[in-house]
């Protein structure tokens, strides 16, 4: 998630506003985000799309605090202090990053069930860009 460009942000939509996995023809796995080559078997390039529910569990996660943020979070950063970003393992499998929100970050807990929803990440020349955040899954 480093910094694109305006150009390059568009041309990377159906990735952000949809959860879209790639799902390797040879040996089964599902790839995102998805890449030229199977990260799994690191043979095949054959793969069929799948939606991805958004649903899955803390796998890992840290706290962001002052300093070193990615831009995407700067802006978090300077509104709120520290916040928790969480690797996610998918019910289907892959393991993304995404900033957790309507959490308190004392709250988070590794094997809590979190869903993706699209939230505004920051704005920046003039666009407001979008992106999936983890929420805590209620009623799981
Ligand atoms: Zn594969």
């Amino acid at each position: 998630m480093a910094h694109v460009s305006v150009p390059m942000y568009w041309r990377t939509i159906p990735q952000r506003y949809r959860l879209v996995g790639h799902r390797c023809r040879k040996c089964g796995k599902v790839n995102f985000p998805p890449k030229g080559v199977c990260k799994h078997c690191n043979v095949s390039s054959d793969f069929e799309e799948v939606p991805l529910s958004g649903r899955g569990r803390v796998h890992t996660f840290t706290l962001i605090g002052a300093g070193g943020a990615p831009p995407e979070f700067a802006e978090q950063e300077k509104a709120g202090g520290s916040y928790p970003v969480a690797i996610v393992e998918l019910e289907e499998g892959p393991k993304i990053i995404g900033q957790m929100a309507d959490v308190s970050p004392k709250d988070v807990k590794i094997g809590m069930p979190v869903r993706a929803e699209m939230r505004r990440i920051y704005r920046e020349e003039g666009v407001i860009r979008y992106g999936f955040k983890f929420v805590p899954e209620e009623g799981a």
